[in-house]
């Protein structure tokens, strides 16, 4: 069967805007990715006629609406293949669900313990790190990056010891695309007992995730990157892990007894974690996106996507003075300078043809000093974009470079 492109494209109303009078080249997904109706619908469609307060009543409103998060909670177990959806827990998004990690396993760490992140991530996967290193003498290690924006799986038996117990890495890099090798990185890290963190904000988009394959500790991503609501997101851990972890927020919903003389005794987990009311919108809303994406299969969304990105790779090369960062194989993303024009001038052109693209530094600035530049200009490509923005993408560049010398 052919990739449904057109049908697609209709799912998501906003992609038929004009901006700035030309139609809309939407480039920019991986920062956020756009609705399709289904989602939308959902989210007002439980505002219309299901919204309650979930956990807490016995009316019969409050117990639809339990059932109908919990069984979002299944869907997204299902969606990454946890094995039981008390793997699950609701976070605001990858940047709360490592901040969670952090600070409960974070807790149960002792000074002079370490943990290791790597020279290409995003900063919710650096500075919470370097916050528990602060708070509790833990000791940070980075996992230097290869100028050609990878990592050299043998780098990393040099940054264990006996007292490392955690890494974390992202699946896919937010600004060059690199997709980690996990399954080898995360044998090599268990077989030394380092447990393992992946950030997947850029990964479940774009290629089926499996957790129990990659048999990662913890897996986090955001909702709004995958096509769902803003606001909600998933933090996978394995039960045990999960079990033996303290709460990190505290407040209604996540407590077993609560008293004032004897103390407060908490939740299983993953309610443990998930103190106060949750965004119950945003949840039915995300398993909207799960279904959709789901029905059309990540594998054909992936076999779509890699193509397109061969195809964006190929058409950029005819752009003079373009550099593009990160390896050939790449996933979702392509990070470009334009001879020396900053950033922000390319992007600003951009935006006048129509076409939405990131620039800046892209929460990654120890990857920027890496390539000592202040800023990149970043494209995305998702499930969809079109050859034809690809064209007018490259059309555009070699416009501002005519413009610009
Ligand atoms: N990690 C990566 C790799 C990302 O790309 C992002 C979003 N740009 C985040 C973490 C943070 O995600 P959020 O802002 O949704 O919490």
């Amino acid at each position: 069967m052919s990739y449904p492109i057109e049908q697609v494209r209709r799912d998501f109303p906003l992609l038929t805007r004009e901006v700035n009078g030309q139609p809309l080249a939407y480039l920019d997904s991986a920062a956020s990715a756009q609705k399709p109706q289904a989602v939308i619908e959902r989210e007002v469609e439980f505002y219309r006629h299901g919204y309650a307060a979930v956990h807490r009543g016995i009316h019969s409103l409050s117990a639809e609406a339990t059932q109908q998060m919990e069984a979002v909670r299944e869907q997204a177990a299902r969606f990454i293949n946890a094995a039981s959806a008390e793997e699950i827990v609701f976070v605001k998004g990858t940047t709360e669900g490592i901040n969670l990690v952090a600070n409960s396993y974070g807790s149960l760490l002792q000074p002079g313990d370490s943990v290791i992140i790597t020279e290409m991530e995003h900063h919710a996967n650096i500075v919470p790190w370097q916050m528990l290193a602060q708070a509790r003498g833990v000791t940070l290690r980075v996992w230097p990056l290869q100028p050609d924006g990878t990592l050299d799986v043998a780098d990393l038996p040099g940054l264990i010891d006996d007292r490392t117990r955690l890494l974390a890495i992202t699946q896919v890099s937010n600004v060059l695309g690199t997709v980690n090798p996990l399954q080898e990185i995360i044998t090599q890290a268990h077989a030394a007992g380092v447990k393992v963190l992946v950030d997947g904000a850029q990964a479940v988009m774009h290629q089926q995730v499996d957790v129990q394959a990659l048999d990662c500790d913890f897996y986090v991503f955001s909702g709004h990157k995958l096509y769902g609501p803003s606001g909600i997101g998933i933090l996978y851990g394995k039960a045990a892990l999960l079990q033996q972890m303290p709460p990190w927020e505290g407040g209604g919903s996540m407590i077993q007894q609560v008293s004032l003389t004897q103390g407060t005794t908490y939740a299983e987990a993953p309610w443990r974690f998930e103190a106060g009311s949750p965004n119950t919108a945003g949840i039915m809303g995300l398993g909207a996106a799960l279904n959709y994406v789901s029905q059309l299969g990540l594998a054909q969304i992936q076999q779509y996507e890699q193509a397109l990105m061969q195809y964006a790779q190929e058409a950029l090369q005819q752009v003079p003075q373009l550099r593009i960062y990160g390896p050939a194989q790449r996933a979702g993303v392509i990070a470009f300078n334009l001879g020396d024009h900053h950033a922000y001038d390319v992007g600003s052109f951009l935006d006048q043809y129509g076409i939405a693209i990131r620039t800046g530094h892209h929460c990654a600035m120890p990857l920027m000093a890496f390539y000592q530049v202040p800023s990149m200009c970043r494209a995305s490509l998702a499930m969809y974009n079109t050859r034809e923005e690809v064209d007018r993408l490259v059309a555009g560049l070699q416009r501002i470079q005519r413009l610009l010398g």
